[in-house]
């Protein structure tokens, strides 16, 4: 079978020029646009003609040309018809799903899942009449078994903040249709390396705040899927991204545009580097774990997941046994080492490491993060691409060795 490749995608749809003939696409900031002719407004307001059906844009919130461009490049990485960008990840996800559900209705989302859209989705939808049951997302049979009469959506992350369970796509997405019910899948940790559409998910949500911008500098989501759920979300009179206005501003558009076709460099190298910490991390003796190493317990059906060339991703983690000891941990690697940042986030060129339990699960209650084996002492680490590798290896030793979490005669390979 031919593999999809995102990469590849994302080049034959890349074909803008700038005005004067720039080499970089021009910037459309305007909030509101000309029609040519009286009778192409009315048309576009009852949903006849858009700027995607002989008609022209009409006005930000709805289309713009710029935001427009990055969201064919992001259709295309996906394999989706469509695309429409939103201004954070959460904006994408609380969209889709209203979109897709009511009152009355019912989500079977995994439980290891980003901390807001975990809060989102277990304790501010329910507060609108939304149901909601969690499930391990590693066990495709527990969602099948939550299903209801009125279950719209299943829900999850295709590699699961922070704990990185694998959800297997293809299996939901074959049970899920099966019931006529839509899987929508976070694939914020796997941009390019994993494709939910491609194999069998209905809508694919992305903060692009994480890897696909890159650069930690601004906050970006996108929903990517068929042009009917597309246009759904930006009806006049009942699009949820039309009507909540979480709209992209099209200078924040031009910068991502401008990072996308060194996405996969990127992502190439933030995979080379976590696979070779993580490899060092394991011979150290320490609780790593990395989709890439043979102990990660999905691993073979990592393999099955993957698009071929893009390594296994650029998050690991290491359980550090006790909040403390991680802590202590990334307090050596920030202020002795300068080996990376404590802070929130991935996906940034440099290093972020954070105690996922006490910071971006913390809307979690304990018993939730115990359910989905999420330790205390957990410390998510995104690999960055900065600094010489060695010396890098090199600072995290130390520091594991300052904390008394390696021995001395802990050996960097070659
Ligand atoms: N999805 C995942 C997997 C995340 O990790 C995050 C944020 O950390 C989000 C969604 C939310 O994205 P944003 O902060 O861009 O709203």
């Amino acid at each position: 079978m031919e593999h999809f490749d995102p990469e590849d995608a994302i080049a034959r749809v890349r074909r803008e020029f700038g005005e004067h003939g720039g080499v970089c696409p021009s910037i459309s900031r305007s909030s509101t646009f000309t029609v040519m002719a009286p009778e192409t407004m009315p048309a576009i307001f009852k949903g006849i003609r858009g700027p995607d059906r002989g008609g022209c844009y009409l006005y930000s919130r709805h289309f713009n040309p710029t935001v427009d461009v990055l969201a064919r490049y992001l259709a295309a990485m996906e394999g989706t018809e469509y695309a429409i960008c939103t201004a954070s990840g959460m904006a994408a996800i609380a969209c889709s799903l209203l979109q897709l559900c009511s009152q009355g209705d019912h989500i079977v989302a995994s439980r290891t899942i980003y901390g807001g859209s975990h809060a989102l989705i277990s304790e501010l939808l329910p507060q609108w009449g939304i149901a909601v049951t969690l499930v391990d997302p590693t066990r495709p049979d527990d969602f099948d078994r939550a299903v209801r009469p009125e279950t719209k959506v299943w829900y999850t992350e295709a590699l699961g903040n922070p704990t990185l369970a694998l959800a297997d796509i293809p299996v939901l997405s074959r049970k899920a249709h099966d019931k006529g019910i839509q899987l929508v899948v976070d694939n914020t940790f796997t941009p390019m390396l994993i494709s939910p559409a491609v194999l069998g998910a209905d809508i694919v949500v992305h903060s692009m705040t994480k890897f696909i911008n890159g650069a930690s500098d601004m906050l970006a989501g996108a929903i990517c899927a068929r042009r009917d759920f597309i246009r759904q979300l930006m009806d006049l009179h009942t699009g949820r991204a039309m009507l909540l206005g979480p709209t992209m501003d099209p200078r924040g558009a031009f910068d991502i545009i401008q990072r996308i076709p060194h996405l996969a460099v990127r992502l190439r190298e933030h995979g080379r580097r976590a696979m070779i910490m993580a490899e060092h991390l394991k011979s150290w003796g320490l609780e790593v774990t990395y989709p890439g190493l043979s102990s990660f317990p999905q691993h073979a059906l990592m393999n099955t997941l993957l698009n071929p060339g893009y390594g296994f991703g650029g998050m690991l983690t290491i359980d550090c046994g006790t909040q403390k000891k991680a802590e202590a941990l990334m307090d050596r690697l920030q202020n002795a080492e300068r080996f990376g940042f404590m802070a929130v986030s991935l996906g940034y060129f440099d290093t972020l490491m954070s105690c996922s339990g006490s910071s971006t699960a913390s809307e979690i209650d304990d018993q939730e993060q115990r359910a989905m084996g999420l330790s205390p002492g957990l410390l998510r680490m995104s690999v960055g691409i900065t600094g010489n590798l060695t010396t890098r290896l090199e600072q995290l030793r130390q520091a594991l060795q300052d904390t008394g979490m390696v021995a001395p005669s802990a050996q960097i390979a070659g």
